[in-house]
């Protein structure tokens, strides 16, 4: 929940204005608020990068929800993609994994590809909880999709205790994880589990960018604070030169 109109579009012309910059095989994505996201597709116009994005999407297909935004909504912007499952959507509006089940297969029916996030806060990580915390999330959530369906999600690794912190997880820390929920999906999706997206996401900044996206299950990163200014953004999708 940042930015003004004004501001958003300013900070999207300062991103599209500098996408040259990054490697043509690098495919950006930027989720502003709702209201930015008509004009931040007029100003992509038809560019193929950035995709857009939207922060969150409803679990219910249409009617009576007021306040509330579908997924077929969104894909009539367009828009091709939404976060779903952030840890603040968990924490601060209770959205548990039966709610964002019912969130994600709306996406896919209306053709959005959903990033899902998936992490652990503090303590589950001090209490070395944080595998299984994160393998009953893909359980009850992804891994309740068909195949087809599967093979539209991207997944994003946003371990709670280093979002907005400035404390960012080691490189180490972040394989560790990735390739741990490349082996629990590959558990119920086989083979398909190789190609799933999975981003880092956590204090990401252009200094430790580039660290933690050497890593071999690292395929990207969600950017929150960072994106905030354009310089960063850009450079932190330039790491992967
Ligand atoms: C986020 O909000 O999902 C996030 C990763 O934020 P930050 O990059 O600021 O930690």
């Amino acid at each position: 929940m940042n930015t003004t109109l004004k501001e958003g579009k300013k900070l999207i012309e300062e991103i599209l204005s500098g996408t040259d910059r990054i490697p043509q095989d690098v495919t950006l994505i930027i989720a502003p608020p709702f209201t930015h996201l008509c004009p931040a597709a007029r100003l992509i116009g038809n560019r193929r990068n950035p995709a857009l994005a939207a922060q969150n999407s409803a679990n219910r297909e249409s009617g009576a929800y007021t306040g509330e935004v579908s997924a077929s909504m969104l894909a009539s912007i367009p828009c091709s993609h939404v976060i779903l499952g952030h840890s603040e959507r968990r924490e601060y509006y209770g959205e548990t994994n039966e709610i964002l089940l019912d969130k994600i297969r709306l996406a896919l029916a209306s053709r959005l590809r959903p990033i899902f996030c998936v992490g652990e806060v503090l303590a589950e990580r001090e209490g070395s909880m944080h595998f299984q915390v994160v393998a009953s999330q893909l359980r009850e959530v992804l891994c309740q999709l068909g195949p087809e369906d599967f093979k539209k999600v991207i997944v994003a690794y946003e371990p709670v205790w280093a979002i907005g912190t400035g404390k960012t997880a080691t490189a180490e820390q972040a394989q560790e994880m990735h390739a741990f929920i490349r082996a629990f999906l590959a558990g119920t999706f086989g083979d398909l589990a190789a190609s799933t997206p999975i981003l880092y996401g956590g204090s990401c900044k252009p200094s430790n960018a580039r660290e933690i996206f050497s890593q071999p299950d690292v395929d990207g990163g969600l950017i929150g604070g960072a994106s905030l200014k354009a310089e960063d953004f850009l450079a932190i999708a330039g790491s992967f030169a």
